[in-house]
């Protein structure tokens, strides 16, 4: 069970990693892939993989929401931080119409400067298009081509988006609000998804699933990545397949795109 995307440097769950750890070992989680948001975060990303004994794949760059404060220099910063770690992705990036902040037009040059840092190192990418799909789309395709792999996540766009998306060989990830029957674009797109393209998030520690187990009593709001199984039993539910066989093809998928060459084993056989 391979976590696609969430943010564990987060200081929500500081401190809190012996039970993240715990939980994760009970439900076999096989790996995360830990995005930053801004420079400022970019360390603590850093320092995630010794923190825990399951596989933690990185992934460095400038979330839409950050890209109106960035330092003189980021781009020098993040390219060198990339180069040292030659198995990280490029994410959080993308384009974000939820805020009103930062104006698009600053959202576009930052994340297509991230796009072609992306190419020019090889790396894959990680997307968020809240609310502007469309315009990530657009901008996306020039790059699409020569990227060397390309995850949407929390995707909630129209079906048609979604097949172009997937003619671009996007990989589509969907979390918590699947189990959600208000996230109707969500859930439809989730159906809709080629079983060979599909990935599964937390995107912890935000977005708390229905049926999710608290990190600690009174912690119900704090999403961590063992959540992922009930995300992934809504997600086998509204497919119509069984659990196992969706977890054996998404982590499958996230070998895939994130070019993992072995495969990742599970924490609890790696564990005896
Ligand atoms: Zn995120």
């Amino acid at each position: 069970m391979f976590d696609a995307h969430a943010h564990l440097q987060d200081g929500r769950l500081a401190g809190r990693e012996r039970e993240i750890e715990s939980l994760a070992l009970a439900c076999g989680l096989s790996g995360v892939c830990v995005c930053g948001t801004s420079p400022e975060d970019w360390s603590s990303v850093e320092a995630v993989p010794s923190r825990y004994s399951f596989p933690v794949l990185t992934a460095f760059g400038v979330h839409p929401w950050y890209a109106d404060a960035l330092p003189t220099g980021w781009e020098v910063v993040l390219k060198e931080r990339l180069q040292h770690h030659p198995g990280a992705a490029v994410g959080e990036i993308g384009l974000d119409g939820i805020r009103a902040t930062p104006p698009l037009e600053r959202q576009f040059d930052v994340f297509e400067r991230q796009l072609a840092l992306a190419v020019e190192l090889g790396r894959p990418v990680v997307l968020h298009g809240a609310k502007e799909w469309g315009l990530l789309f657009d901008r996306l395709t020039p790059y699409a081509g020569k990227l060397r792999g390309c995850l949407l996540h929390g995707f909630g766009a129209s079906r048609e988006l979604l097949r172009r998306f997937l003619d671009l060989g996007a990989y589509i990830s969907f979390g918590g609000a699947v189990s959600e029957t208000r996230c109707v674009r969500a859930r439809e797109a989730l159906r809709a998804v080629p079983s060979d393209r599909l990935l599964l998030e937390t995107d912890a520690p935000d977005f708390f699933p229905d049926g999710g187990v608290p990190l600690a009593p009174g912690l119900d709001r704090i999403n961590h990545p063992a959540n992922l199984a009930s995300v992934l039993r809504c997600a086998a539910g509204l497919r119509g397949v069984d659990a196992p066989t969706l977890e054996a093809q998404t982590e499958q998928n996230a070998r895939a795109c994130f070019g993992i060459g072995e495969p990742l084993s599970p924490v609890a056989s790696r564990a005896k």
